[in-house]
């Protein structure tokens, strides 16, 4: 009996450890939907946890992720929370019929947010006038049932400004997940009162009117961000990148142990999700628990995640 008590004494000190070692973050978007993780989603999910990452928004691409998606809310309860969406990329594939089925999806209660939608005209997969029509339909689900928009911008800021324009006066909170666009079309954004969501994309981006400015800067108040992985894609290459010194010295060996241990390339996972912050809080020249703590909160406020 002794000898049990002394066990889950000891367990119970080591979760406690665990605790204040790791940052509690939120990731408002990984594709768990993927094949790449068909085979051990458990243990991406249990890696992540292991890494301070409470809560994990599994985007919806297409009626058909969407529906993937919510199923592994059930799984995991409490955890996983799912969106439903129709990718730019996939406005193509629209139909009357699917798009009841995606009506219903959204309004399961674990369905949090309305999306990815948006506008691509980096690659044009669907047709722009397909992708428009298509994102319309989102943003009137989305003032409908009450659920914040998740969008995707690639090369169209002006025209998704015009269009989420139609619908100030019922319009959602709107993220702009994954942003990579200028300083400049951030702080319309901001001004529009969306949030900008960051990602691993920090890593990539070498201009100077870009991501890391608008964060040195300070242009984006703590207030609006929010933080993801976009995993599998979007891993943070914190080696070849050209990071400055100071942010380089920032990230600590918890999470560089996730981040090399368990990420690549070809499949990026949620772990790598603290390195992220505190790469984000570095260049903002804050500690990454505050970063953490306000984008966890903004997430758990914003979609309304239960506890
Ligand atoms: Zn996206």
């Amino acid at each position: 009996m002794a000898t049990n008590i002394d066990v889950s004494n000891l367990d119970n000190e080591k979760a406690i450890e665990q605790c204040y070692e790791n940052l509690i973050v939120i990731d408002i978007g990984a594709n768990l939907t993927n094949k790449k993780y068909s085979r051990d989603l458990d243990s991406v999910i249990q890696r992540a946890k292991d890494a301070g990452v409470q809560k994990i928004m599994v985007t919806g691409t297409s009626v058909k992720t969407s529906k993937e998606a919510l199923r592994l809310t059930r799984i995991y309860p409490g955890i996983l929370y799912s969106t439903a969406g129709i990718h730019p990329h996939d406005a193509k594939s629209y139909t009357d019929e699917s798009w009841e089925e995606l009506r219903s999806l959204a309004q399961n209660p674990e369905c949090v947010a309305i999306g990815e939608c948006g506008l691509d005209y980096n690659r044009n997969f669907s047709e722009p006038d397909e992708q428009r029509k298509v994102f319309h339909k989102q943003i009137s689900l989305a003032c409908e049932l009450h659920k914040p928009l998740f969008v995707h911008e690639r090369e169209a800021h002006e025209d998704l400004l015009e269009i989420l324009g139609q619908y100030k006066d019922r319009l959602p909170p709107v993220v702009i997940h994954c942003f990579t666009g200028t300083t400049e079309q951030a702080v319309t954004y901001l001004d529009q009162g969306f949030y900008i969501g960051l990602t691993g994309y920090l890593c990539k981006d070498k201009s100077d009117t870009g991501v890391r400015k608008l964060l040195v800067d300070g242009t984006i108040p703590l207030e609006r961000l929010l933080v993801e992985t976009d995993a599998p894609f979007m891993y943070p290459n914190t080696r070849a990148s050209k990071l400055p010194l100071h942010v380089k010295d920032a990230l600590t060996e918890r999470s560089m142990t996730f981040l090399h241990r368990y990420c690549t390339f070809q499949r990026n996972e949620p772990c790598s999700l603290p390195a992220i912050v505190e790469m984000i809080a570095a260049f903002m020249n804050k500690k990454p628990e505050e970063v953490a703590l306000a984008t966890a909160f903004n997430a758990l406020k914003l979609f309304n995640l239960s506890q």
